[in-house]
């Protein structure tokens, strides 16, 4: 592919960790919205990306500039994606390319390590994503006086001596701990071997104390070590995040376009649960610059848009458009049905991706990543898996499923993640006997299917 001459697009960074360590809250924090008090029970079910323009990062970086190094801003932009807990990183592994170039994990800093914050390292060894940890909630430290949006060491030197040691004490308990899973990690502001160490930010999403500091950081990061990744390509990676209704749009989906350029107009190929959908890009939206995709606002329109960027396609025929595939664009009328014949195998192989039992569940999800993330999670569970689909539960499922009724009658369940269940087929489940679980975390699943398998062998 050819690259525009040291033109850089923004880079995409997700932000992920634990439930509960302040990922929305942070993001809502660089925003200065609320969309975390706005969610039921303030944890986060979709997806959200936000674009964060260079002028708003640096605005907020300024205060550091005086002090530190200066730094030229050359990316455009910095795309955050916000995740709910770890599978939808999995389903934003956008399957073979490279979605995120970076990440923020979080963890809070009075828990340390937590369960979904090894899961969130593992996935991100996996795919050699370089991250930052942000080791939120400074500010609930006994005696913590916040200087709000300060750079840290300004306001760490002002606190006293006692909550310099409370904070140290803490610190050190997380650098300890992190040490035991086999990662070198030091606050950022000492990290003289970024090679070696990770650094991690102590941050508050409350008062937005270092805040400029992690900014700063992504800037930097990804200028220095991710230029050939964020170097402007034309070809074009988009990947769906979405599908959903909208009032006055009918069916939209949403995508994060990581490289290239989408225009009204575009003949798009997508994935879709009967087949491939080709379709015209009726309008290409987004959301305000500081505004999160998912919250509903005065979308804009463009004729054309640049990567990175979360883009909202409105378009004929996107019902049964897959979420976590690929978005292509067909340049070309010769190139549709090569295109067609891409997607296609695409979701074949993610379905067939799979040791087959012949005693074992169904499972279903809504996503091509959140299947991959709940057959992978099985798998470790020792869960035997006879059969996967995507997309809503209907009758010809509860079908499929009741085989296991002569077989192994415990394996006659279907386990759906994230999906509906039509009320015929619930009917028909309950008079044969097949039962079906759903729930919108892929371990709440488990730990329901364990629960019942136990049961059922007692
Ligand atoms: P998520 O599940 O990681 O997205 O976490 P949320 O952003 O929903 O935050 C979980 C809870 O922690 C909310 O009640 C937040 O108000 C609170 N919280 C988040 N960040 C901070 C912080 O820096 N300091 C304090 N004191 N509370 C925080
Ligand atoms: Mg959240």
């Amino acid at each position: 592919a050819n690259t525009t001459a040291g033109q850089l697009r923004s880079p995409i960074c997700c932000i992920l960790g634990h439930v509960d360590t302040g990922k929305t809250k942070l993001l809502d924090k660089i925003r200065h919205t609320d969309v975390q008090g706005g969610e039921a029970g303030g944890i986060t079910q979709q997806i959200g990306a936000t674009f964060f323009p260079i002028a708003s990062i640096q605005e907020q970086t300024r205060k550091l500039r005086r002090a530190e190094e200066k730094v030229k801003y050359e990316i455009p932009g910095l795309l955050i994606i916000d995740t709910p807990g770890h599978e939808s990183f999995t389903n934003l592994r956008s399957r073979g390319s490279s979605l995120c170039n970076m990440a923020i994990l979080v963890v809070d800093l009075m828990h340390g390590i937590e369960a979904q914050t090894e899961e969130s390292m593992r996935l991100l060894a996996m795919r050699h994503t370089p991250f930052v940890i942000a080791l939120n909630k400074i500010d609930r430290i006994y005696g913590w006086k916040p200087s709000p949006w300060a750079p840290f060491s300004e306001t760490y030197a002002k606190q006293t001596d006692e909550v310099k040691t409370l904070f140290r004490a803490k610190y050190q308990e997380v650098v300890t701990s992190f040490a035991e899973k086999g990662y070198n990690v030091c606050i950022h502001t000492e990290n003289k071997d970024t090679n070696t160490f990770i650094s991690m930010v102590p941050t508050s999403a409350i008062t937005g104390e270092g805040i400029p500091d992690l900014l700063m950081y992504l800037i930097a990061m990804t200028q220095r070590t991710l230029r050939d990744d964020i170097s402007l390509i034309n070809e074009l990676t988009a990947t769906v995040l979405e599908v959903k209704v909208i009032q006055g749009l009918g069916t939209t989906v949403d995508v994060v376009l990581s490289n290239g350029i989408l225009r009204e107009g575009d003949t798009i190929v997508v994935c879709g649960l009967n087949g491939p959908i080709t379709t015209q890009i009726r309008a290409l939206l987004t959301p305000q610059p500081c505004r999160e995709l998912r919250v509903k606002s005065q979308y804009t329109q463009h004729r054309e848009i640049l990567a990175a960027m979360g883009v909202k396609i409105s378009a004929q025929g996107l019902e049964n458009a897959v979420a976590g595939s690929p978005l292509h664009v067909a340049y070309e009328p010769e190139e549709v049905e090569f295109l067609q014949e891409l997607v296609s195998q695409d979701l074949e192989s993610a379905m067939s991706n799979f040791e087959r039992a012949e005693a074992g569940v169904c499972v279903q999800s809504s996503t091509i990543g959140s299947l991959e993330a709940l057959l992978a999670y099985l798998k470790s569970a020792k869960v035997p898996v006879s059969g996967v689909s995507i997309g809503p539960i209907y009758k010809k499922d509860v079908v499929r499923a009741s085989v296991m009724l002569e077989r192994q009658q415990e394996y006659a369940t279907i386990l759906g993640f994230d999906v509906q269940v039509d009320p015929e087929a619930q009917r028909l489940a309950d008079e044969m006997g097949v039962r079906i679980f759903t729930a919108a975390i892929i371990y709440h699943l488990t730990d329901m299917f364990s629960k019942y398998i136990n049961d059922v062998r007692e």
